[in-house]
């Protein structure tokens, strides 16, 4: 499936704000948005305009959209999904992306950032209740026990995850044992749970104009 391949620090600046997409380096002050937060281009720092209306509404998708690592078609199915089902529509936008399995075995510290998770589980690191799924875009369901695989659990990459979240909070709808690798989705995700930097009424506007 295609997928962006470009420098993704570009993206946080176009956005002026961290979107966490590189792992360790946005922690430290070789982010480009502690230099130069500003757009990317060469009239990048002269654009000042004010946002509003339709273009904030775009911003916020396309933020959404980076985020996640999804392209167009996919986030629009993930929206057209979410209206179709009884409830807030953003809300439940957002828990189907929180439960893409690359985000889960993100946020379980199966790797340092999204990116690199949907690696993971490309590669076939990951198995969930008991069998390899290596489909990023896999769906977990609550109940899944979702595993680094024994031979896998000594490579860098999955290491340095678990040293990074095993430092910060665990979220609320998910159980982890970061000693054998393994986690568990325990409840669906609630808005106010998910730490996300995006305002999800803004992009139900968008798709609902
Ligand atoms: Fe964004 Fe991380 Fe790059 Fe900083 S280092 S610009 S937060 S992806």
């Amino acid at each position: 499936m295609a997928r962006y391949t470009g420098a993704v620090c570009r993206l946080c600046r176009r956005d002026g704000m961290k979107l966490f997409l590189k792992g360790t380096k946005c922690f430290t002050d070789k982010c480009p948005i502690e230099k130069r937060n500003f757009a990317p281009g060469q009239h990048g720092r002269d654009r000042k305009a004010k946002i509003v209306g339709y273009g904030l509404q775009l911003r916020e998708k396309q933020k959404a959209k980076r985020i996640y690592f999804t392209l167009e078609g996919q986030f629009r199915d993930y929206y057209e999904k979410a209206s179709r089902r009884q409830g807030v529509t953003g809300e439940l936008l957002i828990q189907q992306l929180e439960c893409r399995l690359d985000n889960v075995a993100f946020r379980l510290g199966f790797a340092t950032s999204r990116r690199q998770a949907r690696q993971v589980v490309r590669h076939g690191h990951v198995e969930v209740n008991g069998r390899k799924v290596n489909i990023p875009s896999y769906q977990v369901k609550i109940g899944d026990v979702i595993k680094v695989r024994e031979n896998s659990a000594k490579l860098p990459v999955i290491e340095m995850g678990r040293d990074l979240a095993s430092g910060q909070p665990t979220p609320s709808w998910l159980e982890v044992d970061h000693a054998n690798m393994t986690g568990k989705l325990i409840a669906l995700p609630k808005r106010e749970e998910v730490n996300l930097p995006v305002n999800e009424q803004l992009i139900v506007e968008l798709y609902s104009k």
